[in-house]
């Protein structure tokens, strides 16, 4: 047995009692009133892969076997006796299930808790939830590391862009899934059997076995259950306490906050929860976390918390537009890329965060957090100590950063794509060019980066001449600005001069506060009951722990608004 794979087996057996616990009667109690039993024979099926909202099945008498069927051939996942009870995250998600499961027994007896009433059960009966819930999670992490399990399928072609999106897709949204490369051995059987061709690639295989050619990212959001339908057939609005727009740390903070507190809260999110902090391979500075934390672990576990309160997701889902009109009781109006009807909400949240302009360099996206880094504090600093590192940019943030990494660097490049420093305070240019270890590099900009996990070289160019060199470095400041995701606001939401959205007294005297009785919340923008939170928002402080903040802080806010307009 190799390392990885003893390490695999002990992590298996420690997880074990966690992941498939036994419910006891007090338990039964509780969860019986909730669901309806059935009496099932030999074969019956009781859930099929791909299927949705299914609830939990606990198994009262006899045994059912859950299995992901890949190929034709069944593969077992778990066999439930009784009392255990049959379930994936994806059944608290509301995201279609990966495996299917059959009774193995002659006879077997079942309670099965309908979908709507498992969520109420966890959110409000703590005896049942935890174990549940942690069950539910460690279950997702242990298929996650089992080398067997498939999930959905990518086929595509080895470095093929669409390819490598799709699988990201799936990454971003913690939908268990394998890419393969058309080319392999398996790959090749796998495109025979399902008569693909490199003209269908990249091609989704659905846990059903299925294969969907070149899928758009909704299709695979359809087929994930990701993509839940906002509306009813027929519906033209859909109304809601508080519309929640981004789904980063500030929008899922405030979805939990929001949720747990009785609020009919939809969240739209137009590519993955999680928003930067999502990429993060590890957050070090999270408080509560004295070794780090993965951020795509950290926001699936708050989009689960979310979920557990009752809060509606919707991924792809894309806010297009905002409209306002204040004497509604629904005063904002917010269109939805690729839903028919409006969402009508009495608050809103714009969590959108912002984008962080990335260099344009060879392999920048690949070494994101692994030596490409937006941010210089103290952990960034211990990186680069005794080393040289790379800070692009010309403006204050660049200046401060090669200042700051300076004091422990040997050498700091300063790499401009100007000719001068112009955008920098005088103060902090002449500080710059007096420190003896940064050296500028006018007219330069950072061409390629490569490495092995980490970044270990970095090409620069002088766009001047011409001239290229390879630098050995661990680490790349890129400090070239970051934009603030408002393009699809209206105009009355008053923003600073790079677009960030102000709040709180920077909009006090904006046209309809002069009107109001109340003063705007700390939060609250230029429109009464729409707030900012997080990264999007004029003067954040751009961190996780600071986004997270402000996302709770804002539902005070939302709840003041709330109970003012209900006055009026
Ligand atoms: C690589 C990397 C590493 C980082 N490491 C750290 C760290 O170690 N420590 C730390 O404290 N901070 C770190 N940060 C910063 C931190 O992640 C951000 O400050 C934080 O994520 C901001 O949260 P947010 O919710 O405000 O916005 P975001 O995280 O930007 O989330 C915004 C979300 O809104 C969505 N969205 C945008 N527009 C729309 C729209 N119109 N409709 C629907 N959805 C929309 C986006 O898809 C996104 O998911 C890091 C950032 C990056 C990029």
């Amino acid at each position: 047995m190799t390392p990885e794979e003893q390490e695999d087996e002990q992590f298996y057996r420690d997880t074990e009692s966690i992941a498939f616990p036994k419910l006891d009667d007090h338990q039964l109690s509780l969860l019986e009133p909730l669901g309806e039993r059935r009496v099932m024979k030999r074969g019956d099926v009781l859930f099929k892969a791909g299927q949705r909202d299914i609830g939990l099945a606990i198994v009262l008498r006899g045994e059912l076997d859950a299995f992901e069927t890949r190929d034709g051939i069944e593969y077992n996942l778990a066999t439930a006796r009784e009392r255990d009870f049959l379930g994936d995250v994806s059944m608290l998600q509301g995201t279609s299930i990966l495996g299917s499961s059959r009774v193995t027994s002659d006879e077997a007896e079942i309670l099965h808790i309908p979908a709507a009433e498992l969520r109420r059960a966890l959110a409000e009966i703590p005896a049942v939830s935890k174990t549940i819930v942690d069950a539910l999670i460690m279950r997702r992490r242990r298929l996650s590391r089992d080398r067997e399990f498939a999930g959905m399928r990518v086929l595509a072609n080895r470095d093929a862009r669409d390819g490598h999106q799709l699988d990201d897709f799936l990454d971003k949204n913690r939908i268990p899934h394998r890419l393969i490369d058309f080319e392999s051995e398996q790959g090749q059987a796998l495109g025979k059997r399902l008569h693909l061709t490199s003209r269908d690639l990249p091609a989704l295989i659905t846990p059903a076995g299925a294969p969907l050619r070149k899928p758009s990212l909704r299709e695979v959001a359809q087929v994930a259950g990701l993509l839940r339908p906002l509306a009813f057939e027929n519906e033209t609005e859909i109304m809601s306490d508080l519309a929640i727009v981004g789904a980063g740390p500030a929008g899922l903070a405030a979805a939990v906050y929001a949720a747990s507190e009785g609020l009919r809260t939809v969240v739209l999110e137009s590519y993955a929860p999680g928003g930067q902090a999502g990429s993060s391979s590890l957050i070090e500075n999270f408080f509560g976390f004295p070794t780090g934390v993965s951020g795509g672990d950290l926001t699936w576990l708050a989009q689960l918390q979310a979920y557990r309160f009752g809060a509606k997701f919707s991924t792809p889902a894309q806010a297009l537009s905002l409209h306002y009109d204040g004497a509604d009781e629904y005063p904002s109006c917010l269109q939805v890329d690729g839903c028919g009807a409006v969402l009508r909400a009495k608050s809103v949240l714009i969590a959108t965060g912002a984008h962080y302009r990335r260099l344009e360099a060879e392999g920048c996206e690949q070494f994101e957090g692994m030596g490409v880094y937006y941010a210089a504090t103290a952990l960034e600093g211990q990186i680069c100590r005794g080393a040289t590192v790379i800070v692009a940019g010309s403006g204050n943030s660049a200046g401060q950063a090669a200042m700051f990494l300076s004091d422990g660097a040997a050498k700091v490049l300063l790499v401009i794509r100007g000719a001068d420093l112009s955008k920098i305070s005088t103060y902090l240019s002449r500080r710059v060019e007096a420190k003896e270890n940064i050296e500028i590099l006018f007219h330069t900009q950072v061409r390629k980066m490569s490495g092995g996990k980490l970044v270990e070289e970095a090409e620069l160019e002088n766009t001047a001449t011409g001239e290229r060199r390879v630098v050995r470095t661990p680490a790349i400041f890129s400090m070239i600005g970051a934009d603030p995701c408002t393009e699809w606001l209206p105009g009355e939401i008053e923003r600073d001069e790079k677009g960030f959205i102000k709040t709180g007294s920077d909009v006090a005297d904006s046209p309809a506060w002069k009107e109001s009785e109340r003063q705007p919340g700390p939060l609250e923008t230029s429109l009464s009951g729409v707030f900012a939170a997080g990264d999007v928002r004029s003067g954040s402080v751009k961190r996780c722990a600071a986004a997270v903040g402000e996302g709770g802080m804002a539902i005070a806010g939302v709840q003041i608004a709330l109970a003012a307009s209900a006055r009026n």
